[in-house]
């Protein structure tokens, strides 16, 4: 729980979580949490130091090799329910949490939020489940294999979506039986961090979850990263970060699941339903302010029904309510932070310079309501080719670049034309077309006449620099097992090779 000092209203969470316990940080430090509806700091946060990391690791050792590595599957599985239980119970409060620390939209972060634990639900139901095979060979071995936890587990989240990041990280760790140190990113360590009340009260043995705020490179981030101690990294972020982490993690041969950026495909054919179209292809443009990996950022749009969509985007950005995260009425909150509102108005201004025709938006959003708020205005180009860098370069904000095209192969290639391959949406009333441009489209995920319906079960992560793994479905508690195999001799005689 957060200590409120007398005369302030900026809230205090001082301890670390480690080992079970509230710890202070062995250094001191505290991180300042910026509210990006106000631009003011709203909470100061532990921030760990390298002593702190080097216990998190050591707790989650201990747990490994001790309770939680001991412990049936089947009892994993009911800390786990009870975790879920408990989350729900405080969505609401962790929702707000979110809300307030990243300027996520408060209607959005208690949708979201308020679904965690079915996914946490889920995840308990895998944890009883990881069974190997046996080996037909011959009558003199008996071989199997068994699925064993990697180990302890860095997992490393990034600012826009911090609670779901992290229930995509623990719900599989944790049922395939592994132990974490969860690494909330510097902007958004809130949320996170209150993590560790549940798991207290689930009643976790001390040490299989650790949570420890810091920074990336050169702090905290790369201590786990760098840390021999630490078996995988599953990591959500930027592609630059993640190129560091395996230039640092490979000399430990520790394993990787990256989920990083993407530049997602949304192509309108002219049979689609129009009207259905627009509603997905605007909410997925600036879903979360932008600030989503699997936004349809790239709207490609057939030349027949371009002019109606450019019209259906403009008439739209008029109706998205721009304003404070907490506030109910918002429909659109602002970036998450400063550097992030820089950049996204950065490739506004190279939107305009490569060409593209800006429709509507544009600009950043200030005094009233938006004070000094990190707030930008939902924005559209029309005109846009795709060699543009609006529409090559993932901008993270609530910027919709439309482009034309003219037939299938046309949409296939423009879609395919891309160094991500995250996440493709198409519009079409056509199922044989449906089939055909989804089979073409190189992308972790395709959705036909839907957009961003990710869940539990469905696998989730990208071709090419869009990340490396899945998270989400039964390919994610695979990717925190190892495959051990076992052969045991059923004679008892080894001849001696040297006996004559
Ligand atoms: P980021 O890479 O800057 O930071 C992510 C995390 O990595 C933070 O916790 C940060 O402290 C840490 N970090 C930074 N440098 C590090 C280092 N050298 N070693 C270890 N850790 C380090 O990313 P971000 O800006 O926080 O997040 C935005 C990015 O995340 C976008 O590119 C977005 O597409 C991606 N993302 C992807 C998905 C997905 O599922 N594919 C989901 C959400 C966000």
């Amino acid at each position: 729980m957060p200590v409120t000092p007398a005369n302030s209203d900026i809230l205090r969470f001082d301890r670390l979580y480690i080992g079970g316990e509230w710890v202070l940080p062995e250094e001191g430090g505290m991180i300042e949490s910026i509210d990006p509806s106000t631009g003011a700091v709203w909470a100061l946060v532990a921030r760990a130091g390298r002593g702190d990391v080097d216990r998190a690791v050591a707790a989650a050792r201990a747990a490994l090799e001790g309770p939680w590595g001991t412990m049936p599957g089947h009892e994993r599985a009911a800390l786990m329910r009870r975790f879920a239980d408990l989350y729900q119970a405080r969505a609401g409060e962790l929702a707000e949490l979110e809300a307030r620390d990243s300027g996520r939209a408060i209607r959005e972060a208690r949708a979201d939020i308020g679904s965690h634990h079915n996914g946490y639900h889920w995840w308990a139901s895998l944890a009883d489940k990881a069974s190997g095979r046996t080996i037909p060979f011959d009558n003199t071995v008996h071989a199997f294999t068994s699925r064993v936890p990697v180990g302890v587990v860095a997992a490393i989240t990034p600012w826009n979506v911090p609670l779901m990041a992290a229930a995509w990280k623990l719900g599989p760790a944790l049922a395939a039986g592994c132990t974490v140190v969860l690494k909330p990113a510097e902007q958004t360590p809130v949320g996170t961090l209150e993590l560790g009340r549940l798991f207290e009260a689930a009643g976790f043995p001390p040490g299989v979850v650790n949570i420890v705020p810091g920074y990336g490179g050169g702090d905290v981030g790369e201590w786990l990263v760098a840390h021999p101690g630490v078996d995988k990294v599953a990591f959500t972020g930027e592609g630059g970060t993640a190129r560091a982490i395996v230039n640092v993690g490979s000399q430990t041969m520790k394993r990787f699941t990256f989920e990083l950026g993407g530049k997602s495909p949304h192509i309108i054919f002219d049979d689609a339903d129009i009207d259905q179209a627009l509603n997905a292809a605007t909410n997925s443009a600036w879903t979360l302010c932008g600030q989503s990996c699997a936004l349809g950022s790239r709207v490609l749009v057939q030349r027949s029904v371009y002019d109606r969509v450019v019209a259906g985007f403009r008439d739209c950005a008029a109706r998205v309510r721009v304003g404070p995260a907490c506030d109910a009425n918002t429909h659109m909150g602002p970036q998450a932070h400063l550097a992030q509102l820089e950049k996204t108005v950065a490739y506004i201004g190279y939107g305009k310079e490569d060409g593209a025709e800006l429709i509507t938006g544009g600009e950043r959003l200030s005094g009233g309501i938006h004070g000094n708020g990190y707030f930008v205005q939902p924005t559209v180009f029309a005109g846009v080719s795709n060699d543009m860098r609006i529409a090559q370069d993932e901008i993270f904000g609530p910027v919709a670049a439309l482009i034309p095209f003219d037939d299938e192969d046309d949409a296939v290639r423009i879609a395919n034309d891309t160094r991500y391959g995250l996440t493709a949406g198409l519009w079409t009333g056509d199922t044989g077309r449906a089939h055909r441009v989804a089979a073409k489209i190189r992308a972790g995920m395709v959705w036909v006449n839907t957009y961003r319906f990710i869940r539990w079960s469905t696998p989730y992560g990208g071709f090419g620099a869009s990340g490396w793994g899945r998270e989400n479905g039964v390919e994610a508690l695979d990717s925190y097992l190892e495959t051990k195999t076992t052969i045991i001799s059923t004679h008892g005689r080894f001849p001696d090779a040297y006996a004559d």
